[in-house]
């Protein structure tokens, strides 16, 4: 449990809409509350511009016509809706209280805000393995982040877990850099889009290793040096294990919604995503909207999450009119 806020005698600051988080839903919940006059604030979190930040190619979001980078695109959203007036704020969003209007939210554990509405927009996490050794060399050879670690692998070889989307594009930027990419996958059969599943298997330093699960991984340790030196893996049929030869191992399975802080408060399916009515981003909780990848455990798409965020945008407003 986070601490709570130390009392204040000051007064709380208070805003029509509060949005929290800053992906693609974040921003474009801010454009749209903007244009609707309701000044919005919005809290940026941790990894300000949300996942896509450490994506390396987006051939998918619409208005780049030969693709862009994730932080480009996050940039230009984020530039679009500073440009209308939404007003961003670093911190984190550290407690919210939504049992009576006006909602009272902490930022970094502080910081009292009141909002008459309030879009949630916090995103999803990679998710870990949980392996035996997975937590001695986390940052020495073991990431969820090809775009963000591969460059220290260079000319060596890695292993990318996982047969989705992520996955297939870790791979693929693993390629270029590494002399040899591994992809470990659990079945027979790749999740990710066709398009990526041939570049994958049209690249000639990629080797699938089907129907295989992680046992852990393999590593030395000298003073404060780590490193990795293999991935254990075993056949799910057959049962037999044997030791891949890498120097790093990237974890491409999945993500989890980062829904904590409002447990207990907004309504979660049994994965933590928060519940919303479909297609108007309304929670439980009538003025609070929940928009992007913490509500959507079927899409997980940068424009489906903007999308998302203009519906919350125009939802918060609507709110505000009736209310
Ligand atoms: P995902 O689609 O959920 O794929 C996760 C992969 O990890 C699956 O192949 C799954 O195997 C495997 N996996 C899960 N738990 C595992 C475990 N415990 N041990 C071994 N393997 C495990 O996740 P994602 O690739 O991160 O994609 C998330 C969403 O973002 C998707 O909707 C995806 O389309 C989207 N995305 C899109 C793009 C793009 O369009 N450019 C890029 C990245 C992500 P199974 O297949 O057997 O379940």
């Amino acid at each position: 449990m986070l601490p709570l806020p130390p009392n204040s005698i000051a007064m709380a600051e208070h805003v029509k809409c509060l949005i929290i988080g800053s992906g693609p839903a974040g921003y474009t919940a801010g454009i749209y509350a903007s244009r609707a006059d309701l000044n919005p604030l919005l809290i940026e979190g941790l990894q300000v511009g949300g996942q896509l930040t450490i994506t390396n190619e987006v051939e998918n979001f619409p208005g780049y016509p030969e693709g862009s980078s994730g932080p480009v695109i996050m940039e230009d959203i984020r530039n679009q809706a500073l440009h209308v007036g939404t007003q961003m704020r670093p911190g984190i969003v550290t407690k919210v209280d939504f049992s009576s209007r006006p909602f009272h939210c902490w930022v970094d554990d502080k910081d009292e805000i009141t909002a008459d509405t309030v879009i949630v927009a916090t995103g999803a996490q990679a998710r870990w393995l949980g392996l035996p050794s997975e937590q001695k060399f986390r940052g020495f050879g073991v990431s969820t982040c090809a775009t963000c670690d591969g460059n220290f692998f260079r000319k060596r070889t890695t292993v990318v877990i996982g047969g989705g989307d992520t996955a297939l594009e870790d791979a693929l930027y693993l390629s270029q850099l590494c002399a040899k990419v591994y992809i470990v996958h659990r079945r027979r059969e790749f999740r990710g889009t066709a398009a990526l599943q041939k570049l994958v298997l049209n690249t000639p330093n990629i080797e699938v290793v089907w129907n295989h699960v992680p046992v852990d991984i393999l590593g030395q340790q000298e003073g404060f040096i780590k490193k990795v030196t293999g991935l254990q893996v075993r056949e799910v049929e057959t049962g037999e294990e044997r030791v891949l030869e890498v120097n790093g191992v990237f974890e491409a399975i999945g993500v989890t919604p980062q829904s904590d802080l409002f447990k207990g408060q907004l309504e979660m399916d049994a994965q933590g995503y928060i519940v919303t009515q479909p297609g108007t981003g309304r929670t439980n909780i009538p003025g609070v909207f929940a928009a992007g990848d913490v509500q959507d455990p079927h899409y997980r798409q940068g424009i489906v999450a903007a999308g998302s965020g203009a519906i919350a945008g125009i939802e918060a407003s609507r709110f505000l009119m009736e209310n």
